[in-house]
């Protein structure tokens, strides 16, 4: 499972990377291929320079088909959001989160069934909470208690201001909670990071968090983090309620209109 849980976050940070070289190289090569067919077309049949540009076309070519199947590649890796019921989701994996956690771990969920469906990939989802539940873990060696809740919350205008980039609207939070070291502020200002890492070698990739952020993000959702050491980690991830045309579940969009002063 760990080994699983670490070669997902590897993927899950190469296909965003490689996907964002690829679609750059693909604008770069589109001017290449470009020119090289103008210089071509202006170039007479027997002109001495005509071999060179053809190399220079055919090179285009080949890089063009490479970024292509490059993208088709990290295109599997695409979000695919669908309505998701959240507690749904976390009852699915809990056996493998206590698993993932260890007998020290006290796991206690705490999901009313009265939270709303999101908007969001099933399985980035799973990942996000594989993610959290083995940073919690590895934060409480000695046991401890990781609580995982959702509820719905409405994010107003304080809460805008502290988060940013939240605009005034109705959220589904899921929050993930341990008893574990907790982190310093010069820590928790750098576990967004890729590769910010304080542990050994071979034990952490630095890439769980830079991963859960991405995907809250491409979610349209925002992360808050409340640690302090020796008392724990508190994790909230906002994500939007399920908004059809009509609104959420079918209900006329309720949309909070910003309040003043
Ligand atoms: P990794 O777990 O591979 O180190 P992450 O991006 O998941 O990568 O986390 C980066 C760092 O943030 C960790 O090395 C650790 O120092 C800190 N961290 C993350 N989650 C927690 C937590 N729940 N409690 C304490 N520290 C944490």
């Amino acid at each position: 499972l760990e080994t699983q849980l670490r070669h997902a976050q590897k993927m899950e940070a190469i296909g965003r990377l490689t996907g964002g070289i690829a679609h750059d190289f693909n604008n770069i090569l589109t001017v290449i291929s470009g020119n090289s067919e103008a210089l071509l077309r202006r170039t007479a049949a027997d002109d001495p320079r005509r071999p060179e540009i053809e190399d220079i076309r055919h090179a285009g070519e080949r890089a063009t088909n490479l970024t292509h199947q490059l993208l088709a590649f990290t295109r599997q890796q695409v979000l695919h959001p669908t309505q998701v019921d959240l507690n749904k989701t976390i009852t699915k994996v809990r056996s493998m989160l206590s698993t993932l956690v260890g007998e020290d771990v006290e796991l206690t969920l705490t999901l009313p069934e009265t939270v709303s469906p999101v908007w969001a990939d099933a399985g980035q989802l799973e990942q996000i909470l594989f993610n959290l539940a083995a940073n919690a873990r590895d934060a409480m060696p000695d046991g401890g208690v990781l609580a995982i809740e959702t509820d719905d919350v409405y994010l107003g205008e304080d809460h805008v201001g502290r988060i940013v980039g939240v605009r005034p609207d109705d959220y589904v939070v899921l929050r993930v909670v341990d008893t574990g070291t907790g982190m310093d502020e010069s820590v928790q200002a750098q576990v967004f990071e890729p590769y910010f890492t304080t542990k050994p070698v071979g034990k952490g990739t630095g890439l769980g968090l830079a991963t859960v952020f991405g995907i809250v993000q491409q979610s349209g959702g925002q992360i808050d983090l409340a640690s302090s050491p020796g008392s724990g980690t508190t994790i909230s991830i906002y994500l939007p309620r399920t908004r059809t045309s009509d609104g959420p579940s079918g209900q006329p969009a309720r949309r909070a209109s910003p309040r003043r002063g």
